[in-house]
């Protein structure tokens, strides 16, 4: 039988609550249970997929296509296995599915309310799941802070489900904050006790609280948080801060976390935590032989959150290659043909980032022409792709005024066209090409050589491609198209015959870069920066 584990937190947002919920995973699957975690998110929209990355930061896409919370990408990079679309829900998604079955006739004769048929849909979802037969445990993370007035009902369908399962079948996590006040020398419990009455007031008590702190909590705070909020003192889990994420799994280790877990879900004890891999990861990670500067072009580079997949990516492929990864943000917006060589002198690699919208694409087109004709090595991720090949036709091919569609209807050039069955759609959500698809790898490429095999599948988000009609111009000048949708014929990856390392790829290699597995793609490219550093 599945057993669930909820996740709340306290006092203020930006805990952490996705890397605590990952980390306890990580100590669950290490000891041998299979695990899961879903994120309800409490906001409106159906998914982020319609969110501006400066709102939500980067949109998470899934195997199934789902556009999702970063999260997500958390999860799947601590436990290594993917996530689907019942591993996201928002407010949105919980009403539209019951107003649907409202307009189907489902609720006939009945008032349709928050409690039941709200929370009743917010339970149905907790359990998806589980029923599938495949995890041991699932755990939900509730976005929000405890208090807000839009994440109310699923505190509620909590607050039922626990009610409705067995006293050992479920438990909360309560993630809160332990502030130090400096002028009193004093980390402070009483926000914490606070925020602990609040979900007492929801009928909920946590079963364990996580305390996030800048200090070490010594025992007599320990004492007097158990004892304000109903915990046992093993029940009180300090959360230090911590100078990479991956260091939660063990720091929660340290505090028994997944013991604690264990006995209070009457989980027959396993293994000792199996993490030889992961503690290796964190050797390389933090003892670096060398040190590249990759720079990242951009328009959301205020943001860091807008290309979390990327930057963690980059910390895969480090540790792998031994090399710490300065990963340095550009703003395309800031980066003309006057001041490129002075942006962009002294960097290794050039990654230019996936995005919509024609704001800073003259930036990124300029920045590929530099590192192009120096030689430099180049990764361009979907839009960054397009670029690469706009950059290509403008600049050797001579196509003047090439471009994506995307960003002029009238180009003379269309290198980047529409998808086909793009033209036809009007709706914004969730329509774009999404999620995994196959894609073939030309014999005797680079990309056929990085991955050591000839069939790959990669995650899309996208609705412009390379235009087919500029093909054989492009492959004799010797931009190569080296993977390909073997269904339709779209080109997937290019790459530049004389160049070190000069690839695009249309998909999103970052989101399937893990601990366990980093990205192959990420893993060359920082392979070739090094080389490149070594030279010059
Ligand atoms: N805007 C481009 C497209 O829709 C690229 C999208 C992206 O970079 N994710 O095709």
């Amino acid at each position: 039988m599945t057993k669930y584990i909820f996740v709340t937190g306290g006092v203020t947002s930006s805990l952490g609550k996705g890397i605590i919920s990952a980390s306890l995973a990580k100590l669950l699957q290490a000891r041998g249970y299979r695990v899961t975690i879903q994120k309800f998110d409490p906001y409106i929209n159906i998914d982020p997929g319609t969110l501006n990355p400066y709102e939500h930061g980067e949109c998470f896409v899934t195997e199934d296509g789902a556009e999702t919370d970063l999260d997500l990408g958390h999860y799947e990079r601590f436990l290594n296995i993917p996530t689907s679309k019942a591993n996201n829900i928002t407010t949105g998604r919980i009403y539209q599915n019951v107003i649907n079955r409202e307009r189907e006739g489902a609720f006939l004769g009945k008032t349709v309310q928050v409690v039941p048929h709200i929370t009743d849909e917010i339970k149905r979802n907790i359990r998806i799941l589980g029923e599938t037969g495949n995890f041991d445990i699932v755990i939900t993370e509730i976005g929000g802070t405890v208090g807000d007035i839009e994440s109310l009902p699923f505190i509620e369908a909590v607050r039922q489900f626990r009610w409705e399962m067995g006293q050992h079948d479920s438990l909360v996590i309560h993630l809160t904050l332990i502030p130090f006040l400096a002028a009193a020398g004093e980390l402070k419990t009483k926000p914490t006790q606070h925020s602990v009455k609040m979900l007492l007031e929801y009928g909920i008590q946590p079963d364990i609280l996580v305390c996030r702190t800048e200090h070490h909590i010594n025992m007599d705070i320990r004492k007097k948080i158990a004892l304000f909020c109903n915990v046992n003192i093993n029940a009180v889990i300090e959360s230090i801060d911590a100078s990479t994420i991956y260091d939660v799994p063990l720091l929660m280790l340290k505090e028994q976390l997944d013991r604690t877990v264990i006995s209070k879900l009457k989980l027959s004890n396993k293994n000792e935590p199996d993490l030889e891999n992961w503690k290796d990861f964190l050797g390389r990670l933090k003892n670096p032989t060398s040190e590249i500067r990759i720079g990242l072009v951009g328009k959301y580079v205020e943001l860091p959150d807008a290309y979390k997949s990327i930057t963690e990516s980059f910390i895969h492929a480090g540790a792998k290659n031994e090399c710490k990864v300065k990963v340095e943000c550009i703003h395309s917006e800031h980066l003309t043909p006057e001041n490129a060589i002075e942006k962009l002198k002294g960097l290794h690699g050039i990654l230019v980032a996936p995005g919509f919208g024609v704001r800073g694409i003259e930036g990124k087109i300029e920045a590929i022409r530099y590192v192009r004709e120096r030689n430099i090595p180049f990764f361009g991720i979907c839009l960054g792709m397009q670029c690469a090949v706009i950059e290509f036709g403008r600049n050797v091919l001579g196509l003047k005024g090439a471009h994506s569609v995307e960003m002029d209807t009238d180009t003379p050039h269309p290198v980047i066209n529409m998808m086909e069955d793009q033209k036809r759609v009007t709706a914004k959500g969730g329509t774009m090409r999404l999620g995994a698809y196959d894609c073939d790898l030309k014999k005797n490429s680079k990309a056929a050589a990085i991955y050591g095999k000839p069939h790959i599948s990669e995650r899309h988000r996208h609705r412009y491609e390379f235009n087919n009609e500029y093909l054989n111009q492009y492959e004799n000048a010797g931009m190569i198209p080296s993977g390909i949708n073997p269904e339709n014929n779209l080109v997937e990856i290019v790459e530049l015959k004389n160049h070190p390392f000069f690839v695009g790829a249309q998909f999103h290699p970052e989101l399937k870069s893990t601990v366990a597995n980093p990205h192959p793609l990420f893993v060359n490219f920082v392979a070739a920066a090094l080389a490149y550093a070594r030279k010059n």
